[in-house]
């Protein structure tokens, strides 16, 4: 757990509509970004959110459903 380069995909996911946004950065979420340099997949992902911006779509939904 103290490992910052420990980080799964599963733990990541959540994340990466964030950073697609650019609301996390390696500063304040550094094994999160340990993870992306090292993963393809999540790279990928991030890539898609950013280019359809379907994170504010993803965000709306779960803002509306905390309520
Ligand atoms: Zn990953």
């Amino acid at each position: 757990m103290s490992q910052p380069e420990a980080m799964s995909c599963a733990e990541a996911e959540p994340l990466l509509p964030l950073v697609a946004d650019g609301a996390l950065d390696p500063d304040s979420d550094p094994a999160l970004f340990a993870h992306l340099a090292a993963c393809p997949a999540c790279q990928r992902v991030v890539a898609l959110l950013d280019l359809v911006g379907l994170f504010r779509l993803v965000v709306h939904f779960v803002v509306r459903s905390e309520r």
